[in-house]
């Protein structure tokens, strides 16, 4: 194909991502110096669209970006009132009391918020302080300076035929041009996976480890809505199985959030996670909560685990990653929407210092010192041990010696040092002969959904006509490989159902791959046991539509 023209436009910085770290460092360097030329890039059709949280929010990341964020008008509307934590059997549960958690775990202060929404109001934010931010432009690629430093990004291609050639409505994009790149692309992002490979930025960290979170929106019966409850479990019905638990976050307007994270480093390949969040909502307590009550949404999206022990080198030359492309969720909180806030500001800090002293396409090393010394590695270094602890010993063991290991670390000491994530988690599958199907209830159309069903709650879309994003490094692992060693586990770790080993009598068996249901939550990515699977971004306004997720 012959080298593809583009015009340049040219900027002090170019963010990629317009989620709370992207759009925190957008408005963190219009207040350090309103000349600077800005730029945000956005994949989903408006921003918010592809905005996934539970969300409780810690305030503190807005309080230090803007402090009258109230007098603003931002939608942080519901506070916390009441912090339930249980333990679930199949059809009871036991209280652990709030007294022996760390003050780190208490919710008290926090808010139940919409994230999209929060994402849309401080987009207001910027555009009033002057940044362009420009949704439905997905970022494909990575331009790159004659010194080998990252100088910008490749944005708004459209029109590609399936084959990957020109079709007859293409349009080339842009090359946007910056002194620096921020990747703000959240977890697993794909430019900011070529960079962590390409400057060789994960050597010397632990593995990134992951989750999948779903998350359903219910609208309860007025009289068992609770504004302000926020609820969390563990236990059934993943028992031994896999990691996880269950977040019920009850909003304003009769609404409920209803979510479900399975630490994607379980080893049975039939482990169904989907499956395990439609049978969890049959547990007696929440059952009697959503009975008489509808879902009005659906959407899933991977969640970054490791932590401080994974987080990987965050700058090279030209360019620095933010938020969760780093990887920055507190995990035992479930929180990382306040330090993608706080990596946003203190990312826009040091390129104003920098493009002050008329530096570019270097490295921001105080961005990364500030990241690692300032609140979000102290934050982060709490809890460090709190995950390898449960992949190790399991549930409860997990829950005694993590909740000892968050006291001591409050006190600035820990028993057990810095624990090891082991392997990857695409690694930790292990052989389908090594474990037996799981059988999963059907679900019943009323608490419970198939997954197609559900994922037309998403509302999402990708046009037809282009290459599948879903790139498949080779065709024929899926049945040559992972369908006789994995029982090709895509069919099942999948929350939108992209993928399908279609056996028809008298053929052979066919790996399809359903791109149009994808909502870009990377798990395929993740979790692939041979690593096969590449989630390239598509072309920009593709993907799910979520309300007020
Ligand atoms: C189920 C679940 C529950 C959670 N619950 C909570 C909670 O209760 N509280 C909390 O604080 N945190 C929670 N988190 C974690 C929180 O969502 C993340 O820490 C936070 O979203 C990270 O923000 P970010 O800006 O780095 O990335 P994101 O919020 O993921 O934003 C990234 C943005 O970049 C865009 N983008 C990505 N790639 C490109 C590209 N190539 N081109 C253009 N645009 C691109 C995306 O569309 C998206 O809008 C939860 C996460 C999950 C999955």
């Amino acid at each position: 194909m012959a080298e593809i023209e583009r015009e340049a436009m040219e900027y002090d910085v170019v963010i990629v991502g317009a989620g709370p770290a992207g759009l925190s460092a957008a408005i963190r360097l219009k207040q350090l110096d309103a000349d600077l030329d800005v730029v945000v890039l956005e994949k989903g059709s408006e921003v918010g669209a592809h905005i996934l949280s539970g969300a409780v929010l810690d305030p503190c990341g807005l309080d230090a970006l803007i402090p009258d964020w109230k007098e603003k008008g931002a939608p942080l509307n519901v506070p916390v009132e009441e912090d339930n934590f249980y333990v679930l059997g199949e059809a009871g549960k036991l209280r652990v009391p709030n007294w022996p958690m760390p003050p780190l775990m208490n919710n008290h202060g926090n808010y139940i918020v919409s994230m999209g929404n929060v994402c849309r109001w401080m987009a207001e934010q910027a555009e009033e302080m002057g940044v362009e931010i420009f949704p439905g432009m997905a970022c494909s690629e990575i331009v790159y300076g004659d010194n080998g430093e990252v100088k910008g990004v490749v944005a708004g291609e459209f029109g590609k035929n399936p084959d990957g050639t020109p079709g007859p409505g293409y349009e080339p994009g842009m090359e946007l041009h910056g002194k620096y790149v921020f990747l703000g692309e959240g977890v697993r992002g794909s430019l900011s996976k070529e960079v962590i490979a390409k400057y060789d930025l994960q050597a010397g960290k632990d593995p990134q480890k992951f989750g999948v979170g779903m998350k359903e929106i219910w609208e309860v019966d007025p009289a068992k809505h609770k504004p302000g409850t926020v609820t969390h479990t563990m236990g059934w019905p993943l028992g031994s199985n896999a990691g996880g638990g269950s977040f019920i976050y009850h909003l304003d307007n009769n609404q409920v959030y209803v979510g479900f994270v399975v630490h994607l480093n379980y080893k049975n390949p039939y482990l169904f996670p989907y499956m395990e969040f439609q049978r969890f909502k049959h547990h007696p307590m929440v059952a009697e909560l959503l009975k008489g009550g509808k879902r009005v949404a659906y959407g899933a999206r991977a969640i970054t685990e490791g932590g401080y022990q994974s987080m990987p080198k965050m700058v090279a030359p030209g360019v620095a990653l933010l938020g969760c492309s780093v990887g920055m969720v507190n995990v035992p909180r479930i929180k990382g929407n306040h330090n993608a806030m706080l990596s946003g500001k203190a990312a826009a800090e040091a390129a104003f210092d920098a493009i002050k002293a008329e530096r570019s396409g270097d490295e921001l090393s105080a961005y990364e010192s500030e990241v690692r010394e300032g609140a979000i590695g102290k934050d982060l270094k709490k809890v460090r041990n709190v995950k390898p602890m449960w992949s190790k010993w399991g549930l409860v063991p997990s829950l005694a010696l993590g909740g000892l290991d968050m006291w001591t670390n409050s006190a600035g000491f820990s028993l057990f040092g810095t624990l090891k994530h082991g392997k990857t988690d695409a690694a930790a599958t292990e052989e389908a002969s090594k474990h037996k199907p799981i059988d999963y209830p059907k679900p019943d159309g009323k608490l419970s959904f198939d997954r197609l069903t559900n994922v037309s709650f998403a509302m999402t879309n990708h046009e037809e006509s282009q290459p599948c994003h879903l790139q498949l490094a080779d065709p024929n692992i899926p049945l040559s490989v992972n369908l006789p060693k994995f029982a090709e586990p895509a069919q099942r770790y999948c929350p939108a159902g992209v993928y399908e080993v279609v056996e028809e009598d008298g053929k052979d068996a066919r790996f399809v791959v359903n791109f149009q249901n994808c909502v870009h939550c990377k798990t395929c990515d993740i979790k692939d046991p041979s690593q096969n699977i590449n989630w390239a971004t598509p072309q920009g306004g593709d993907g799910p539509n979520y309300p007020n997720m």
